[in-house]
């Protein structure tokens, strides 16, 4: 099947980082030979990734820039790279998770502070599309009476502990609402053929429901945004989880709501590596 340049753009990231599974190699490949739009967009994106590296040899990064860069970053991120300070030790989960983080950070902060317009709000690719069908579904199951919490607490404490012994994976639980988007419950779920967590908050009067379990994939990375049947989804995938949240809230406010979402994941401890990740078959 021909792929199009809609399922090509937001994948054109991990193929530059050679992240690409094979047959999604081999149809990308066989797009870019057809296509000099998407030829064009990357190289756009290897350039400047180049320089947000500082490996162009003809681009040194100048002191002000580097240090806005810096300063655009979360705390834990800014040392990664940093020529001023000591070489990080050897990888630990911590510090594999920065240089991730770091890798993904990076170009949107140096689009941001170059001014360069980046698209945040890429579109899930195909295999991505019918999960979202899926849990848009199931978000609004939840909205009917009775169905949206097991667990109906605005306390962290309470909703975490409620899910221990019912699912085989740690769930990481955040309370934002200090940010304006308090927790409001949990509840079990069957998304994808396996149990997973629905975590409940609220903007005003909306609903966000939060799904989250194992990734079978090995590096994090945000993966895009979308609309179905007029409800927003966020997808992303953190500490080893995916993470999909399904509001009929805007798509600015949900788009916040992940990005705190994935700040507060991003500061607490790793917890969340599946012990028991079932294999890819
Ligand atoms: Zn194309």
């Amino acid at each position: 099947m021909m792929m199009h340049c809609k399922t090509a753009r937001p994948l054109l990231t991990a193929y530059g980082d050679s992240e690409l599974d094979l047959p999604l190699t081999v149809a990308l490949e066989a797009h870019l030979s057809e296509c000099p739009d998407c030829t064009q967009a990357l190289q756009a994106q290897r350039s400047l990734s180049r320089t947000v590296r500082g490996h162009a040899p003809y681009f040194r990064m100048q002191d002000d820039l580097r240090a806005r860069l810096q300063a655009s970053l979360p705390i834990e991120v800014r040392g990664a790279n940093n020529p001023a300070l000591p070489t990080a030790p050897a990888a630990t989960p911590r510090t594999r998770r920065n240089q991730e983080m770091t890798r993904w950070l990076m170009p949107l902060a140096a689009a941001l502070v170059l001014g360069v317009g980046v698209n945040q709000f890429t579109a899930l690719n195909g295999a991505d599309d019918s999960l979202a069908d899926e849990l848009v579904a199931s978000h609004i199951r939840s909205l009917q009476v009775g169905h949206l919490d097991d667990v109906a607490s605005t306390d962290q404490h309470t909703v975490k502990p409620w899910f221990a012994g019912k699912l085989d994976y740690t769930l990481p639980v955040h309370d934002l609402a200090t940010a304006g988007f308090p927790l409001s419950g949990g509840r079990l779920d069957y998304v994808d053929k396996r149990d997973v967590a629905a975590l409940d908050y609220r903007r005003r009067q909306h609903v966000i429901n939060v799904f989250v379990w194992p990734s079978q994939h090995e590096s994090d990375g945000k993966l895009g945004a979308q609309i179905c049947d007029t409800y927003n989804v966020e997808h992303w995938r953190m500490n080893g989880l995916e993470w999909w949240a399904v509001s009929d809230l805007n798509r600015t406010e949900l788009h916040d709501f992940a990005e705190l979402l994935q700040k507060a994941e991003y500061t607490a401890p790793v917890n969340a590596k599946p012990p028991t990740a079932p294999p890819i078959s």
